[in-house]
């Protein structure tokens, strides 16, 4: 294909997971204090899971390999019966984790509609039941919440994670919070990360994705929660040795990579409001609320995979999330520069017209 843009370095916007460390995490990790800690013998990790529990407002905090194994240690922790997890039905937990609820909790998916990410109250009213292994129907197990939603960065409100929490803990159900984005979560609400963490039992979030860390998640939760948390980690094969390595990375994740974050929410926006003036129909520059800009190709023949493809040719990468959208994730290797180069490559496809992409 003639291009009139030279294909520069690429820039990766398929997700925030792809940052690297910083410089300064490098030199934490030279001087960390090490130790075994599946016998809870590293300081550096215990210094990040009480600098996590802090920030989030719980008694206490355990660090994960990953998102996923959190996700799946916080629903084993908190079930006490052999019932439903409800969530809404984009969440990473139903659309991502290889239906690890069903095999290794033995939990049953139970995925509400919604929107952004938000599942209908109404919904959750139906479905809720009160955990039992007696009834006839069987009980919830937990309630999951996602913010901000790993489809298109939506926010959960203040007063639908009130509304969510009090019905579950009406009804004797757990409330669990995946926020692996978490403190995006707290930039765009202008809150610290406890105010959202409130309206949860227990909340994880992840270090490896917009926060630049390599590696590992936190969960947290009551001092009990966190026991009986350790226990599945252990199960799960979680527990690592020296991770005082990765925990200083995270420790200096916590303390300068969160407020940058709306660097990124700023660039995320101007992506969004630049792909609306080469096409309305592209973006919606309103839905955009943290780092996550959805670009919908609905009015192309072509789908989501085939931009995919076009846009890499340019060296820009991109991830689609349906047949017809595709997602773009601004992170801290994506700076105003990269977001222009972006722009210009949406302009000059649509100058050329590629037949792939649209009718002749
Ligand atoms: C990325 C993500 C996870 C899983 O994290 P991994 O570390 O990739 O396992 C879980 N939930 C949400 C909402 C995520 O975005």
């Amino acid at each position: 294909m003639q291009k009139f843009t030279a294909v520069g370095p690429v820039i990766d916007l398929r997700s925030d997971t792809v940052t690297k460390p910083t410089p300064a995490m490098f030199s934490r990790m030279a001087s960390a204090e090490l130790g075994d800690d599946g016998r809870g013998d590293d300081p550096t990790v215990k210094e990040l899971e009480r600098a996590s529990a802090t920030l989030l407002g719980k008694e206490a905090a355990v660090f994960l390999p990953s998102g996923t194994m959190s996700n799946h240690v916080a629903i084993l922790a908190h079930s006490s019966c052999r019932g439903e997890v409800i969530g809404e039905a984009s969440s990473h937990i139903f659309r991502s984790e290889m239906g690890g609820l069903s095999l290794l909790a033995g939990l049953y998916p139970r995925p509400l509609p919604g929107r952004a990410g938000a599942m209908h109250i109404d919904e959750l009213e139906a479905w809720l039941r009160p955990p039992s292994l007696t009834s006839h129907s069987l009980g919830t197990a937990v309630v999951c919440m996602e913010t901000t939603n790993s489809v298109g960065g939506a926010v959960l409100s203040l007063d639908h994670m009130r509304d969510v929490c009090t019905k579950s803990w009406q009804a004797g159900v757990p409330v669990h919070l995946d926020g692996a984005r978490l403190f995006n979560a707290a930039i765009a609400l202008g809150v610290p990360a406890s105010t959202i963490a409130a309206f949860a039992d227990s909340a994880t979030f992840c270090l490896s994705k917009g926060l630049s860390a390599p590696v590992g998640s936190v969960l947290a939760g009551s001092r009990l929660f966190i026991e009986r948390a350790r226990g599945f980690r252990k199960m799960f094969g979680g527990n690592l040795r020296q991770a005082g390595l990765l925990a200083a990375c995270g420790l200096v994740a916590l303390e300068e990579c969160t407020q940058r974050l709306a660097d990124d929410h700023l660039n995320a926006r101007r992506l969004a409001d630049g792909l609306h003036r080469v096409d309305p129909h592209l973006v919606n520059p309103a839905d955009v609320a943290t780092n996550m800009v959805l670009v919908n190709v609905g009015r192309s023949v072509a789908d989501a995979e085939q931009w995919m493809r076009v846009l890499s040719d340019y060296g820009v990468l991109t991830a689609p999330v349906s047949t017809d959208r595709l997602r773009l994730v601004v992170h801290r290797h994506v700076d105003v520069s990269s977001i222009e180069r972006v722009l210009i490559v949406f302009a000059e496809i649509y100058l050329t017209r590629p037949a792939t992409l649209f009718a002749m």
